[in-house]
């Protein structure tokens, strides 16, 4: 059923809302969820936001004690879709520490039952493509890339540094896979690559945005067409908004750029949920590079991510705004 709903919703956006677990060694305290189910959330405002409840709906909500497994259990139709040739775009939004890389990676300590998302979807891309092959011949290469201050950079090669006007997606570094332990085994050697550009004192892996993007090109073994399909995998930068009054210099240049690109990316799912005339793709490079999966035939799945800590409710709510917009 699920599957026909997405084959149906051509060009589709869902919006799904997650919120983290308090995690261990946390003194006890309240969460700021008030109550959550199906596709409604409601938080707890203290007065400086507004006292009282806030309520935002959308198209599925996973509490603290969802497991990667459901999180990923109706994600199979858009797996197929990218077999079937349509591009999708699954995004990890929120602020850091939300579990953004939880759910698109896993955890540090990484078992089969704590796998995220982009273990899961490569696993069933591998295993539907298998399930089809007296029709159709499958071709799947990835590319791994990083966006940090507005440029690109290729983890798949050996740290082809950003020159100055930085680097096409096209001109990533292409890498043909052909099981899922290839992919793990890529993954593995562009995290590696990614913390080459980070020092003891800067992990900028949460102040960039990274994107693994599979490429499958299906032969039909009967009539010998071709068709092509991607999947983005985006672990977004951390959502949070900097005092502008205590961070100067490199941090505040990060900040801007961090900002100016998850608006533009907002700006454009929007539009197209509303189905505007004119989309802008052209204000950050993250939507420049996937102008071509966002729109027309494309699926897109934003998981936004909560933290449950009533410090945080400032950044919970920022969040929901800005999910609530593109849903
Ligand atoms: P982000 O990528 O948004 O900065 P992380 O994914 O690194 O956040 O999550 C922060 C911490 O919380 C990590 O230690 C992570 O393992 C843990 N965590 C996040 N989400 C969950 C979850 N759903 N269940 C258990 N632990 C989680
Ligand atoms: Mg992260």
């Amino acid at each position: 059923r699920l599957y026909n709903e997405v084959q149906d919703l051509k060009g589709s956006i869902r919006v799904y809302c997650r919120v983290r677990p308090f995690l261990s060694g946390q003194s006890s305290q309240m969460s700021t969820i008030e109550h959550f189910e199906e596709g409604n959330i409601a938080i707890r405002a203290p007065s400086k936001y507004g006292k009282g409840l806030k309520s935002f709906s959308f198209n599925k909500v996973f509490g603290p004690s969802a497991t990667q497994a459901e999180v990923f259990s109706d994600m199979q139709p858009l797996i197929r879709s990218v077999l079937d040739g349509y591009n999708v775009c699954i995004f990890a939004y929120g602020q850091t520490g939300s579990g953004k890389t939880y759910t698109m990676s896993g955890p540090k300590e990484l078992t089969e039952q704590s796998q995220g998302v982009n273990y899961r979807s490569l696993g069933d891309l591998f295993c539907l493509a298998e399930k089809r092959r007296d029709a159709f011949r499958y071709d799947v290469a990835v590319q791994m890339i990083e966006i940090y201050n507005e440029q690109v950079r290729d983890l798949l090669n050996k740290i082809r540094n950003s020159s100055q006007n930085g680097l096409n997606v096209p001109e990533a570094s292409l890498v043909p896979v052909s099981s899922t332990s290839d992919v793990i085994h890529l993954m593995n050697i562009g995290q590696r690559n990614r913390a080459v550009g980070a020092t003891a004192l800067n992990d900028r892996s949460s102040r960039s945005h990274s994107c693994l993007t599979v490429h499958v090109q299906g032969r039909n073994l009967t009539n010998g067409t071709t068709l092509r399909g991607c999947m983005h995998l985006v672990d977004l930068a951390g959502s949070e908004r900097v005092d502008k009054s205590e961070v100067t210099g490199d941090r505040l240049k990060e900040a801007q750029h961090i900002n100016k690109s998850l608006s533009a990316l907002g700006d454009v799912i929007a539009s197209l949920a509303q189905k505007s005339a004119h989309v802008p793709y052209r204000n950050s490079k993250l939507t420049q590079l996937l102008q071509d999966s966002l729109g027309g035939q494309a699926k897109t799945l934003m998981f936004v991510h909560i933290s449950p800590e009533p410090e945080a409710v400032g950044e919970t709510l920022s969040t929901l705004k800005f999910a609530e917009r593109v849903a």
